[in-house]
């Protein structure tokens, strides 16, 4: 990673480049354009805190900052196809992939994680026979109950993004026939989870269960806390200032999970409250199949790129970090989930897991938290939200 004292003065230098170049590009169709984009670097730079978050005076953080580097170095390609001279051009793309590379280069890894081996992620068939999982995008929903259970015998884990309604009731549909769930459980309310929650709680007239801490933010009455897209990692995460992070409104079914670990109707279960990623974020667990259901209190794949959380790879982090205001009750709850030694789990992104490999993979990543777990850059490292 580019250090940003570095990269505060590669902006200085590349700003007098393009101006230089500009002056000396007389009577060539990119004078102009040149020496604008080195207005533009000059300018976004002079207003950069080079630093995670704005100061007085300079408005613009780093994980901003970023994405200006990109996009003038995308424009200097651009202008590159405008221009005759070789030598010209070649400076023009060397410039360009200069900076998308530099932009790149200055975000953060993103946490490091624990990767496990292929034979850990689980097909389908050996989570047992109760419980089955479909990935809905970049995230994943889960089934509790046997296939064919019959009218309110069976339960819906998340409701994907939005979008994802049809989908939802498709995969029901094939599991369940036309029996209505008993439930919707939340692990937790983020955009990525609640998306069909609405229509399908309507539709199957079902109760919506999640943690009272989580209920304002499923009753219209708080956003969640802003992201954080200086932890790096990936685009997902350099992206995150624009997820949605308003309450929805489901007050009509929405109930609260029984104070006691009990969910009503589901004896064989329990919910875990593991909080860090939201205050009321919780987990399911069957102590008889240890099987887990942990939402994003980890997950298995580095949800903070968007290459990994489309072509999920198998591995275990934390929760996904941009999203996350309070890492060190984050850590608790990996540490309480390594303490159950599941056989198998269900995330909210990435494949199911499952063995020894998984149980090893989470103990390592509880008791090596601090460097496998958390990110290097986070606002919410020292100020919980
Ligand atoms: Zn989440
Ligand atoms: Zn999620």
């Amino acid at each position: 990673m580019i250090p940003y004292r570095l990269h505060a003065a590669l902006d200085a230098v590349s700003a007098a480049a393009l101006m230089l170049g500009s002056a000396s590009a007389r009577r060539s169709p990119i004078r102009r354009p040149l020496g604008a984009i080195g207005m533009f670097v000059a300018g976004y730079s002079l207003a950069t805190s080079y630093n995670d978050r704005p100061k007085a005076g300079r408005p613009i953080p780093m994980h901003m900052h970023r994405l200006l580097d990109a996009a003038q170095g995308a424009a200097c390609l651009a202008l590159a196809t405008r221009v005759e001279s070789p030598l010209a051009r070649n400076l023009l793309h060397g410039y360009g992939a200069f900076s998308m590379t530099a932009a790149v280069l200055s975000s953060p890894p993103g946490p490091s994680g624990v990767s496990v081996p292929d034979q850990a992620v689980s097909p389908g068939k050996l989570l047992g026979a109760d419980i089955a999982y479909l990935r809905c995008g970049i995230v994943n929903v889960a089934f509790i109950g046997a296939e064919g259970a019959g009218d309110r015998q069976w339960f819906l884990v998340d409701a994907g993004i939005p979008g994802s309604a049809a989908a939802i009731r498709d995969a029901a549909r094939r599991r369940f026939g036309r029996s209505r769930p008993a439930a919707i459980l939340l692990t937790h309310g983020h955009f990525d989870h609640v998306g069909a929650l609405q229509v399908l709680a309507r539709e199957w007239d079902a109760p919506i269960y999640a943690h009272p801490a989580e209920h304002p933010y499923l009753t219209g009455q708080r956003p969640y806390a802003p992201a954080a897209p200086e932890v790096g990692g990936g685009t997902m995460a350099e992206l995150s200032w624009l997820f949605p992070r308003s309450p929805i409104d489901v007050s009509g079914h929405l109930r609260a999970l029984p104070a006691d670990g009990r969910i009503p109707g589901l004896d064989a279960w329990r919910w875990v409250h593991t909080p860090g990623h939201t205050p009321g974020h919780v987990s399911f667990w069957n102590d008889g199949t240890r099987t887990l259901v942990a939402g994003d209190a980890i997950v298995t794949t580095q949800q903070e790129s968007v290459m990994a959380a489309l072509f999920p790879q198998g591995r275990i982090q934390g929760p996904p970090a941009y999203f996350t205001p309070d890492w060190r009750a984050a850590q608790h709850s990996v540490q309480r989930l390594a303490e159950l030694a599941p056989q198998s789990v269900i995330t909210g992104h990435g494949p199911a897991l499952h063995g020894p490999a998984l149980r090893d993979a989470l103990h390592e990543l509880a008791s090596d938290f601090h460097y496998k777990g958390l990110p290097v850059a986070s606002r919410y490292l020292r100020d919980p939200a």
